[in-house]
């Protein structure tokens, strides 16, 4: 299986205009690290997956590469270090956090009520 960065679907099509992939480490990877072949059970998926985070933690283009996939979002394989689950959560935090500073700007715009 190819990594994310080589491979012909479309999101890879769309990455390739986009040079922050030509210094990344798994463009050299052949073992199939970076998405789940079909069926595969949870002991294996999670194995794999530490491999790819390892490859992922000597990337020079590491933060580039998870900005990416969160901006698409990419729905599978690991992509920055991180597994599509936990990219779901890191941007389910993000969308919190902005309704919190939303929110907060807006309470701050408000005139103060005193009560009384
Ligand atoms: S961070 Fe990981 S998935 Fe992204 S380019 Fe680097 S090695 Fe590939």
């Amino acid at each position: 299986m190819l990594h994310p960065i080589e491979s012909s679907t479309p999101r890879a099509a769309a990455v390739e205009d986009d040079p922050w992939h030509t210094g990344a480490a798994c463009r050299s990877d052949e073992a199939g690290l970076f998405f789940a072949p079909s069926k595969e059970p949870t002991a294996a998926r999670l194995a794999r997956e530490e491999q790819a985070k390892r490859v992922c933690a000597r990337c020079p283009v590491l933060l580039e590469c998870r900005e990416h996939a969160l901006a698409q979002p990419e729905p599978y394989g690991v992509w920055g270090g991180l597994t599509a689950a936990e990219r779901r959560v890191v941007l389910t935090r993000r969308r919190r956090r902005d309704l919190e500073l939303r929110d907060s700007r807006r309470l701050a715009a408000e005139p103060r009520r005193i009560a009384g």
